[in-house]
């Protein structure tokens, strides 16, 4: 009886670390989805053809730039722990920029042996300036559901229980809501949600952002869930390839080295497994992989191609959208930093604070779009200064004396 018992607890043990070890149901959500439906299946099939031919001849890759893709993040929350703030959802979008950039603060502990394949993929991502109705945003949207773990229900994106997305061609829609305690978030890769409406990422609340609520989700507490999970709304694969792993199953990228499954915790390099047994082994501080956010460092130059394809393909009209075309809520130029101005977006007043390094008695116009002066005033010290009595738009703060230094802000009412 003793040992049954003692048998019966290991049991329950191994169990609930098996269960907590599906930090991402991507791959599970699109099995279900390509079996339950077959246009989704044909779909997915077209996508991955067309991937496949374009990286073989990538029309137009030298002479692109930069691309940036405008993102809505729909608080969709019912406790109110779940009402993450504002400076939580912009650390998650800078995780994003660092990681896509290959700007990443760790990116000099990957090992040697990865750093020639490791990309910056030259996409970046901002909070849209502009709704669907072409009115001035902070791109976060808030709503309190009834609705306990609504992710897990799948109605995150219901008109009455969540928050239908923004028009899912033209913004990357991320709800951050409620999810049982094992799952970290999940994605749909182009072509595979059903319905249509529910296209998109779906992130936990306190894995959202590294600061605030994330800042206690350590070995997940830098962002890096969200950069895995719009890696699969880029169209990439886990490393190990999905479902239950094995050599035989790839991740349809050229130079991650096959891999048995997924990796947890913080490794050394070489790792060796059943499918990369000798050499480099395999890419455990992949993006794509389940390593601890610490450990996590790079995309491939093989999984920047894909996501590209998808931009050039499936998601092509992310790119043609305008609501990224007016930056959000940045400097333009900030070489000098002689300022800044906050809340920014704001429906009241902006506070204005001198940077250290310069002088008082400087001459500040705030103006709009076409160089129309609408407040002029010298500061001497840092000033709150009022434009609720502005109609809701984007100006232009600006320092006379520092010409270069001119910050955009927002009024939204
Ligand atoms: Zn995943």
């Amino acid at each position: 009886m003793k040992h049954f018992l003692i048998i019966l607890i290991l049991l329950t043990a191994i169990s609930t670390t098996t269960s907590a070890q599906h930090k991402c149901k991507t791959d599970i959500l699109v099995q279900r989805n390509t079996a339950e439906y077959p246009f989704i299946k044909e779909e997915r099939q077209r996508i991955n053809a067309f991937t496949e031919r374009w990286i073989a001849n990538p029309i137009n890759q030298n002479s692109r730039t930069v691309v940036t893709i405008p993102v809505v993040v729909h608080v969709v929350w019912n406790s109110s722990i779940e009402n993450i703030s504002d400076a939580q959802i912009r650390s998650q979008i800078d995780v994003l920029n660092e990681d896509f950039r290959k700007l990443n603060s760790n990116h000099s502990s990957t090992p040697a042996a990865f750093q020639a394949i490791a990309a910056d993929t030259e996409i970046e991502f901002c909070l849209a300036a502009f709704d669907p109705a072409g009115n001035p945003t902070s791109g976060i949207t808030r709503k309190q559901t009834s609705i306990n773990e609504i992710g897990e229900t799948e109605d995150y994106y219901d008109p009455v229980k969540g928050t239908p997305p923004w028009d899912n061609k033209k913004y990357m829609n991320i709800w951050v809501c409620g999810l049982s305690y094992y799952l970290y978030g999940y994605a749909y890769p182009p072509g595979s949600a059903f319905p249509n409406e529910a296209d998109g990422v779906v992130i936990a609340p306190h894995y959202f952002g590294r600061i605030g609520t994330a800042a206690n989700s350590a070995p997940a507490h830098l962002g890096r869930t969200t950069t895995h999970e719009v890696g699969h709304y880029l169209n990439l694969s886990h490393v190990w390839g999905d479902g239950n792993g094995g050599c035989n199953q790839d991740d349809f990228v050229n130079d991650t080295p096959l891999q048995d499954v997924e990796t947890y915790g913080c490794q050394t390099f070489p790792l060796l497994d059943n499918c990369s047994s000798s050499g480099n082994g395999i890419n455990f501080n992949n993006y794509l992989d389940y390593t601890d956010d610490a450990c996590m460092t790079m995309f491939t130059t093989g999984q920047k191609m894909r996501m590209l394809a998808t931009l050039n393909g499936p998601r092509a009209s992310l790119l043609t959208a305008s609501a990224c075309s007016v930056t959000s809520v940045r400097n333009i130029l900030s070489e000098t930093n002689a300022f800044s101005a906050s809340p920014n977006p704001t429906n009241d007043e902006l506070y204005i604070e001198l940077s250290n390094q310069i002088k008082p008695g400087l001459t500040f116009q705030l103006t709009d779009l076409l160089g129309n002066v609408l407040q002029e005033f010298e500061l001497f010290q840092d000033k709150r200064i009022a434009v609720s009595d502005l109609p809701n738009g984007i100006y232009l703060l600006n320092c006379k004396e520092y010409p270069m230094s001119v910050e955009k802000v927002i009024v939204s009412k």
